[in-house]
């Protein structure tokens, strides 16, 4: 028999940084785990259990890629592969922002890549 507990949590940060308050719902869960609270008084043992926390903007895709930051609000600056400043980024807008570069941008090239003759119609 397989349950699956749903909680869904509608946070305003409030510049809680989103590690934060994922590590929170974590802990949750591993001291529920831990205290045999999802068994109680019952016979029944866990054979197995999985979970995961995920963390989903309240915010648009274009709202995210417009996202604001300052220096003491949790976020952080994004780097290419040279180590070049692109964007400003926190959890929630990272993945937006860094869709519009080119992903050898991000990972690196070699000259060879850039010398690569592009190829005719
Ligand atoms: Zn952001």
């Amino acid at each position: 028999m397989k349950l699956t507990l749903t909680l869904t949590v509608e946070y305003n940060p409030d510049g809680t940084k989103a590690e934060e308050l994922k590590a929170l719902l974590d802990q949750l869960v591993q001291e529920a785990v831990n205290n045999g609270r999802l068994t109680g008084e019952t016979p029944a043992t866990v054979e197995s259990y999985h979970h995961d926390i995920t963390c989903e903007s309240l915010l648009t895709r274009e709202q995210l890629k417009d996202h604001q930051h300052g220096p003491t609000d949790g976020s952080w600056w994004e780097h290419d592969a040279q180590g070049i400043a692109l964007c400003r980024v926190c959890d929630e807008c990272r993945d937006a922002k860094l869709s519009r570069y080119r992903p050898e941008i991000l990972t690196g090239y070699s000259q060879r890549d850039v010398d690569e003759p592009i190829e005719p119609e």
